[in-house]
């Protein structure tokens, strides 16, 4: 029996499945395996589905589940894509009449469906949007667009606005980046969208050394109109993807500069402090900030919109905790890299962990808290790995005592410190100031450091402007190793815009290692890195030492995803 729902068309036995394991033969009936069934359904901006011209500013109510179709490197989805099977117990069952009901008592402006990709609930989806019309709910997906042409045509009655995730332009990349048997299927349906007004976005990688695809990719879409969005995903490479492939921001910046040789509007996600978010016209500006990974928030819109559908809702809607877009699949990359830590890998275990915190939404708004919380400190991380140890039933002694020991270490030293120097921690560019009461800036004060205090505060920070960052005039600067950016980069930037702050002058810019600070079990290291960079006279930490204490790093993985194995 042939499924027909994307251009694989597999070929399913009776009982068996497909090759995205989410659609069965049923009595001579392809069906989906988990019908109806979503792993988290939040309230999020719309931007961070994302959509830049598409009613900014709204609350849209955002569901995500399992699986995929495509099998990317590097995907940022990876962790509910890869293990589907694992996630499977942990998925709520919820009718399209649930979903409709809840968007319309929050006072959404629709239902998005984004995260894992919408092909893999069909028919679910179907359903759910022709319901979400039938209420006045706008309906829209974030899809790789590789359905047959059947299946999008009935889908695409009921889409008010699509984000097109392209992989590239060319059959080989598709083939080889994602092992989809080709990209035609893909840009015969960006037509088809096209032709028959439904509206879109196009969103694609920029992963270091494929340019030509994406000057391809605007080359086609220009033909059909200039003010199609494009926007430039810099890539981060999660799960097994090399970090070679990782373009630095500046050159995502240029290519981007490139590509508005063809378009009007191409944006740049990833990339903390860029320009390259902002809409520029001579009557209409829109300027936004970086807002979590794939993510970006309205600070300012001013004049008359111009080519954006819908109005700009006036104020922003805050996301809550990790939840909404990526971040909750970074939170739970941490959970899993904190059960690995405490010997736990087996799949189990891990989704009975899961299902339980997804259940719960309190352990996620606790372990936020512990984050970018302004009441909580260092010593509430143990509380997270307690509970997660109680949860697995596990012994988290050994990793809690060993955190214990070092910050004991560093509060007896911290002792020496005559004068406290002032720090500033960064992510990717110079004008991207982490919260004040993120963990990365706790770690810097742990240790004897001052830390910036900022007016306002945004996910996971904010940008500053030149003139605020000379009038703080930090001594030393770190940079986050997630999201980051080399520290010749930085130096770069402040002498091009004569940022001659302290931290310049003395040499003292720092890039943490990947994991080293923001909320994976690695802190510990990233607290003994900063403390040997900020006072090297007060502290000596023997880094690699303590490092082997933790089993040769079989707990987190060696690119950049938080955890290291489910087995
Ligand atoms: S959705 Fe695509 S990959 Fe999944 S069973 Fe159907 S044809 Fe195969």
């Amino acid at each position: 029996m042939k499924c027909n729902i994307c251009e694989f068309r597999c070929d399913i036995q009776e009982s068996g499945c497909g090759i995205c394991g989410m659609y069965e033969n049923k009595n001579g009936q392809i069906v989906e395996r988990f019908k109806n069934a979503y792993l988290f359904i939040n309230p999020i901006s719309i931007e961070t589905q994302p959509m830049l011209h598409f009613f900014p500013n709204h609350k849209f109510l955002q569901l995500g589940s399992i699986g995929c179709n495509f099998k990317c490197e590097g995907c940022v989805s990876n962790v509910f894509v890869k293990h589907a099977e694992v996630f499977k117990n942990a998925l709520k069952i919820l009718s399209a009449e649930e979903i409709i009901q809840k968007a319309l008592r929050e006072n959404s402006k629709g239902i998005v469906f984004g995260i894992n990709e919408p092909t893999m609930q069909y028919f679910s989806l179907l359903d759910l949007a022709k319901k979400a019309k039938e209420s006045k709910l706008l309906f829209g997906i974030s899809t790789n667009l590789y359905y047959t042409k059947g299946a999008l045509e009935e889908l695409m009655k009921y889409l008010d606005f699509v984000n097109v995730g392209l992989k590239g332009y060319t059959q080989t990349t598709y083939k080889k980046f994602c092992k989809a048997l080709d990209s035609k299927p893909v840009f015969r349906n960006i037509v088809y969208l096209f032709k028959n007004n439904v509206y879109f976005e196009v969103s694609i990688p920029h992963v270091k050394g494929n340019e030509i695809e994406l000057i391809n990719v605007a080359k086609f879409l220009s033909k059909l109109s200039h003010h199609i969005p494009m926007q430039v995903m810099r890539f981060v490479p999660f799960d097994n993807a090399s970090a070679e492939l990782e373009p630095s921001i500046s050159e995502s910046e240029e290519l981007v500069e490139k590509l508005k040789r063809y378009l009007d509007y191409v944006y740049l996600f990833n990339s903390p402090g860029t320009k390259y978010l902002n809409t520029t016209l001579d009557e209409f500006s829109i300027k936004r900030y970086f807002y979590g990974p794939m993510g970006a928030h309205i600070a300012s819109a001013t004049g008359k919109p111009t080519h954006i559908v819908g109005n700009i809702c006036k104020k922003n809607f805050e996301e809550d905790g990790f939840f909404g877009g990526y971040r909750l699949t970074r939170a739970i990359e941490m959970v899993v890299g904190i059960l690995n830590a405490l010997g736990v890998k087996d799949k189990k275990t891990i989704t009975f962990v899961i299902g339980t915190i997804l259940r719960d939404r309190d352990f996620l708004a606790f372990f936020h808290e512990t984050q970018d919380g302004e009441n909580t400190n260092l010593e509430n991380y143990f509380d997270v790995v307690n509970l997660l140890a109680k949860i697995s039933n596990t012994d988290s002694s050994k990793l809690v005592n060993f955190y214990s020991e070092v910050l004991e270490d560093v509060k007896q030293k911290r002792k020496n410190v005559d004068k406290k120097l002032k720090s500033y921690y960064v992510m990717g560019t110079p004008i991207f100031a982490l919260n004040t009461h993120r963990f990365e800036n706790k770690l810097a004060s742990f240790v004897g450091l001052e830390t910036i205090k900022l007016t306002k505060e945004g996910k996971p920070g904010v940008n500053i402007t030149h003139e605020e960052l000379i009038a703080y005039n930090p001594d030393i600067v770190f940079i986050s190793g997630f999201i980051s950016c080399k520290e010749e980069d930085f130096y770069a930037y402040c002498q091009t815009h004569n940022i001659n702050i302290n931290a310049i002058k003395t040499k003292k810019v720092f890039r943490l290692p990947f994991g080293w600070d923001f909320g994976t079990v690695e802190w510990i290291f990233g607290l003994m890195f900063i403390a040997n960079a900020a006072y090297p006279d007060i502290y000596s930490f023997d880094i690699e030492n303590k490092y082997y204490l933790f089993k040769n790093k079989s707990y987190t993985n060696t690119n950049k995803s938080f955890y290291a194995n489910i087995v």
